[in-house]
């Protein structure tokens, strides 16, 4: 790997305390009126290196085998574009300043689009030749820092066109029901594809319950939790085809998925049963990590990043994610989400004296 040019550069500002940005403070700032608009493009065209400076200063640090995976290097390669590009552009003065650089926002936020499918085959063949090797803290670092910018970057994105019932990214009084309704229609689909049977997923609990929250995110971590809950169940009761004798046993029953929602003073809770046989106890610390995973085929599963990338979300906001699997039986998983509002905590940014 190349040094990049500026490399002193990148050292310096990855030393710099980032200014961050509570979700309150984002949302007050979510106007439509140019000098809102020019404010938050001068905002991120100082902060936004800082954040990429930071990591790009540890992907340098890293061993010799990782930097030098091919998916691996993209991804330092995006991120050493996306430091140079927002560097570099000039002072934002005019409308017009603005409107550039908004464009070279999209552009860039376009090209981060592939960052976690990068990251997640490079470590799998890192891992296929070193699997002792473990990049836990790295990843995690690596995907609040993703998470934070993708936000700044789209709600910057977003703050010009004003669409109802939204301030900026976060959808107000979103219904976690319809998300999850979606995605069952989905994984559905893609389960009987596979298996050529899949369980009913049946929901429960207060349906009507809703939640400001970013959309995406809902999706995110409810598909994660809900593929792994089909998947665990399907595997485990699909029909065996008896070797030898060309037929199939009798259709199976195959346990419904539950999904309850439900209510509390400060979070909505979504509560996903399955019989999918659990998890032995070491197992269920393990599963945690990037890159562990059971899954030999990559539709419903694949890269073992499902549940750390659900945590990390879930705790961006102070959420949580919890699980209770029965070894033999089932799993139960829990998501915590609160709703963002005025004073949300969000953990935005690490301080580079702990990074
Ligand atoms: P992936 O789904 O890509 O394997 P995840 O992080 O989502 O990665 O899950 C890691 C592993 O944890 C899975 O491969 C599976 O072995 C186990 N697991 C996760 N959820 C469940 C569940 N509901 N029931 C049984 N095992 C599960
Ligand atoms: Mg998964």
């Amino acid at each position: 790997m190349s040094l990049p040019r500026n490399l002193r550069h990148i050292q310096a500002l990855a030393k710099q305390q980032a200014n961050t940005v509570t979700l309150g403070q984002l949302l007050r700032t979510t106007r439509s009126d140019p000098t809102s608009l020019i404010r938050q493009g001068q905002w991120l065209r100082s902060q936004l290196p800082i954040r990429f400076a930071r990591r790009l200063d540890e992907f340098l640090q890293l061993p010799y085998v990782v930097v030098h995976n091919s998916n691996i290097k993209q991804v330092f390669d995006i991120y050493i574009d996306t430091f140079e590009s927002v560097s570099d552009f000039p002072t934002i003065i005019t409308e017009r300043d603005e409107a550039d650089f908004v464009s070279l926002i999209r552009a860039q936020l376009e090209k981060h689009q592939q960052v976690a499918r990068l990251v997640a085959e490079g470590y799998r063949e890192v891992r296929h030749n070193y699997p002792h090797f473990r990049l836990d803290s790295f990843l995690d670092r690596l995907f609040i820092t993703r998470i934070s910018a993708r936000i700044l970057m789209e709600n910057y994105i977003r703050m010009r066109t004003p669409q109802e019932g939204h301030i900026g990214v976060v959808q107000k009084e979103l219904s976690p029901l319809r998300v999850l309704q979606d995605l069952s229609t989905e994984i559905t689909r893609l389960t009987e594809a596979i298996y050529g049977v899949a369980p009913e997923i049946e929901f429960r609990g207060n349906l009507t319950c809703t939640l400001d929250y970013i959309p995406r995110h809902v999706q995110f971590m409810c598909q994660e939790l809900l593929k792994n809950a089909v998947r665990a169940t399907t595997e485990r009761h699909k029909p065996r085809n008896l070797a030898g004798f060309g037929f199939t046993s009798e259709p199976a029953s195959i346990p419904r998925v539950a999904v309850e929602l439900q209510k509390g003073d400060v979070h909505v809770i979504i509560k996903i049963s399955d019989q999918g046989g659990g998890m032995p106890k070491k197992i269920q610390e393990e599963a945690w990590q990037y890159g562990w995973t059971t899954a030999d085929n990559e539709e419903l599963a694949g890269y073992g990043f499902g549940l750390p990338l659900t945590r990390l979300h879930a705790q961006y906001f102070g959420g949580d994610v919890f699980m209770q699997a029965l070894p033999g039986h089932g799993t139960d998983m829990y998501l915590l989400l609160n709703h963002l509002k005025e004073g949300s905590p969000s953990i935005e940014e690490d301080d580079p004296s702990t990074a």
